[in-house]
């Protein structure tokens, strides 16, 4: 029998009518604001009234270092919240919604797979509630508020040569990347230099993702640097008086968007930002609702665990206050064969000597979950090439670190393939071994934050900067910004910032090439090696093959 692809998958399923959804989780249906059949917003009033309820048990899924063989950590994260559910445990996750630059490009669709999705896995993929184009338009109102306020005199003094506010859209679009603006003439400004950004790296979309209600948003966009002075001294959104309409026009966007799984249970998929220059998790609203209506809440970090679940502790709990009680490490044997030196091409053959020199990668990550205090489970993503020979290796290399790998086989199998994991991660977020802390305080300095993560979790040899840099940071912290978190953005592919060396380097140099203030969302971007903030399309973008069949289905969505 021919395996179906996931969307014949999803369009298969026998969905509730998400009003029930919501009802089953006790919210009342007029603070649920319906789009369509399957979708929903949660009302604020509602969110408002859940604050003296205890919280559930908060549990991050992460995984290995990616690599092109692919890892499942959305597929594991649905597959594990349908699991809990099956062990009759009340459960529900918390996803990021996929931004539409990838989907037309290398992706597909990224709402998991197989047998473990959150469906309408097509709206959900384009469109869905209209978030993300919300995201745009306020960080597009911001950005025509500046050269506005030039045109019209330019009493803030802003220096044109440090507005550092681009512009955005959710496209990968590299002819977008570098521009001048404002030609043609008097009537249309003073050119200058300026391009656009992803939606996803947009620091709007980091704001509404951290933010823990409406005016807390409306504060944080107001605190937004878009340019400085000749003295260098910041201008703010609020100075522009633009965090007001910016807020509203995200004032539906800040409503978590409720879904459902294949099987009917329920799913938070909200907020999307970038896992490099910005934090990488969905939003703080939704995972701390979620946390009030359930007993077991399962999300997701991107990447791996070396920059998403860094990121989700350092940033997203530090700042949110959020106690995670367990964290499931996602590994496949495909990856941890690629990570010990097999080639894509040669993944189809028996290798239990490489992947057992790959399973390093998983082994250094283990340690660096439980540095946080969190206990750590390995969930072994099944695909039907593994040998058991492979599984066993994997197991058994996990063992030795003191942790369990258990087998999972939720993309063929829904949650009957991931009852045990289900049943060892309730066991553990149970257990209450979890012991929260952050690797570093917040009054460290910035550049030591820096070091420390580099040296604990990446476990480089040194960090190098310019000077520059370094006299960045310094000035930052003399304007009040010394106890913000870092956000470091790095390679995704590798511990080092070399993607091509997988496995567990040590002593390698990470070198900041630059550094940047995310004032509004409140964190320290700090950058090594080339990041792309605006994504280019391949030479075969996914766009050409995604259709509408004669039925009038999406087609091509993966
Ligand atoms: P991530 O969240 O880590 O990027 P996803 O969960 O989105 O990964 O999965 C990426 C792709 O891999 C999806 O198309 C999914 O269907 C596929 N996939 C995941 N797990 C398996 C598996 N066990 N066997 C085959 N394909 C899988
Ligand atoms: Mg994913």
């Amino acid at each position: 029998m021919a395996v179906k692809s996931d969307i014949e998958i999803a369009r298969m399923a026998q969905k509730k009518p998400i009003m029930e959804v919501g009802a089953g989780l006790g919210i009342p249906a007029e603070q649920l604001a319906p789009y369509g059949h399957d979708k929903a917003k949660v009302g604020a009033d509602f969110i408002r009234s859940l604050a003296d309820r205890p919280d559930g048990k908060l549990i991050l899924v992460t995984a290995i270092n990616p690599t092109p063989a692919g890892e499942g950590k959305t597929t594991t994260t649905v597959g594990l919240g349908d699991g809990l559910n099956r062990i009759g445990r009340k459960a529900m996750i918390c996803v990021r919604e996929p931004s539409l630059g990838p989907c037309f490009g290398m992706k597909g669709g990224a709402a998991g797979g197989g047998y473990a999705q959150v469906i309408p896995m097509e709206d959900i993929n384009l469109h869905f509630t209209g978030d993300f184009h919300a995201i745009t338009a306020a960080h597009n109102l911001l950005a025509a508020m500046i050269d506005n306020h030039v045109y019209w005199g330019n009493a803030l003094e802003i220096d044109m040569r440090r507005i550092t506010w681009r512009r955005a859209m959710d496209m990968n679009d590299r002819a977008l990347r570098q521009m001048v603006g404002a030609l043609g003439g008097v009537a249309n400004g003073f050119p200058r230099e300026c391009g656009f950004d992803i939606t996803v790296a947009s620091e709007v979309m980091a704001i509404l993702c951290l933010a823990e209600d409406f005016f807390d948003l409306e504060r944080r966009l107001g605190g937004i640097i878009v340019a400085y002075r000749r003295d260098k001294s910041p201008v703010f959104a609020r100075d522009l008086k633009a965090d007001g309409a910016m807020a509203v026009l995200l004032k539906d966007a800040m409503q978590p968007n409720l879904v459902q799984t294949l099987e009917n249970n329920p799913a938070f998929v909200h907020g999307g930002p970038f896992a490099n220059i910005a934090h990488g998790c969905n939003s703080v609203i939704a995972t701390k609702t979620a946390l009030k209506l359930v007993d077991y809440v399962v999300t997701e970090a991107g990447f791996g665990a070396d920059l998403g679940a860094e990121k989700f502790f350092d940033i997203k709990c530090r700042k949110a206050g959020l106690m995670p009680a367990a964290a499931v490490i996602v590994a496949t044997v495909r990856a941890l064969k690629m990570n010990g030196g097999v080639k894509k091409e040669d993944l189809g053959r028996e290798d239990v000597a490489t992947l057992t020199r790959g399973c390093a990668n998983l082994g250094r990550h283990i340690a660096n979950v439980r540095r946080f205090g969190v206990p750590v489970v390995v969930a072994i993503n099944h695909f039907t090439t593994d040998t058991d020979a492979e599984v066993a290796a994997v197991k058994d290399y996990v063992s030795r670190h003191g942790a369990d790998a258990i087998l999972c086989r939720h993309w063929a199998e829904g949650s009957a393939g991931i009852s045990e994991l289900a049943q060892r991660v309730a066991e553990l977020a149970d257990g209450g071994q979890a012991e929260f802390k952050p690797l570093y305080a917040d009054a460290m300095p910035l550049m030591e934050k820096i070091e420390t993560v580099a040296s604990k979790i990446y476990h480089a040899g040194e960090v190098t900067a310019d000077k520059a840099v370094r006299d960045q940071l310094i000035a930052w912290e003399k304007q009040g910004y010394g106890s913000l978190p870092v956000c470091i953005a790095k390679t995704q592919y590798s511990f080092s910032t070399d993607p091509s060396l997988r496995g567990a380097p040590e002593g390698h140099v990470v070198h900041v090439r630059e550094v940047r203030l995310s004032a509004g969302a409140g964190f320290v971007v700090a950058i090594t090696g080339e990041i792309m903030t605006m994504p280019g399309l391949p030479s075969a973008p996914a766009a050409e093959r995604i259709f509408l069949s004669d039925e009038g289905n999406v087609e091509g969505l993966f």
